[in-house]
């Protein structure tokens, strides 16, 4: 089993929804238990900043399957949702991304992890930091990068406190 973790964004449509959403792909995936989903925070919109507000959450999740092959899911749950790739960082249904796999490095055309951009993201680190179990050995990257922020200039705001995956998207029975 690999351990990796996500940030899932959204500024377009019922945002919740669109969260909970991809979260139930996920969690039907054979491949796939996801252990953990951070509380709900609202953020602006950094680079293309004429745009809605985002919704984020990071997840973490349990998984036999590759870097490779998680990207593909997440791809396939942004497609399933109806993504439409109009300009890069511009308004989205759903974004998926895979932060960190397994305290692995990869490095390919189509996927690099930890995800590039991940320790410049007060919007990923924050949710990110909620679900990190103390013991987990990828942690340290993340509270050095967070310790680099003032969190309060950085306009994360919690929008909604989840506790429990389960709380997030009761299950239907
Ligand atoms: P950003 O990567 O800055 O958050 P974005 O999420 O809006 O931007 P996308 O349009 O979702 O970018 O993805 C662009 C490409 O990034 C994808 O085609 C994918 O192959 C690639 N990619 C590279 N590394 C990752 C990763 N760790 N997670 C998800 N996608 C990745
Ligand atoms: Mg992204
Ligand atoms: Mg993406």
């Amino acid at each position: 089993m690999k351990r990796a973790y996500l940030s899932i964004g959204t500024n377009i449509g019922e945002r919740e929804k669109n969260l909970q959403d991809a979260v139930r792909m996920l969690i039907a995936h054979e491949a796939i238990t996801v252990t953990a989903v951070s509380s709900i925070y609202e953020t602006a919109a950094v680079g293309f900043t004429e745009q809605a507000d985002f919704l984020n959450i990071a997840l973490r999740l349990e998984t036999t399957l590759s870097a490779q092959e998680l990207l593909l899911v997440c791809q396939q749950v942004e497609n399933d949702l109806g993504r439409v790739r109009e300009f890069r960082w511009g308004p989205r249904i759903i974004d998926l991304d895979i932060l960190l796999y397994n305290n692995e490095t990869s490095n390919t055309e189509t996927l690099i992890v930890p995800h590039p951009r991940m320790y410049e993201r007060a919007f990923v680190l924050v949710p990110l930091k909620e679900i990190m179990p103390e013991k987990c050995d990828m942690l340290e990257g993340v509270q050095n990068a967070y310790q680099t922020f003032d969190i309060e200039k950085e306009g994360v705001k919690l929008w909604k406190t989840i506790a429990t995956v389960d709380e997030f998207v009761p299950s239907e029975n």
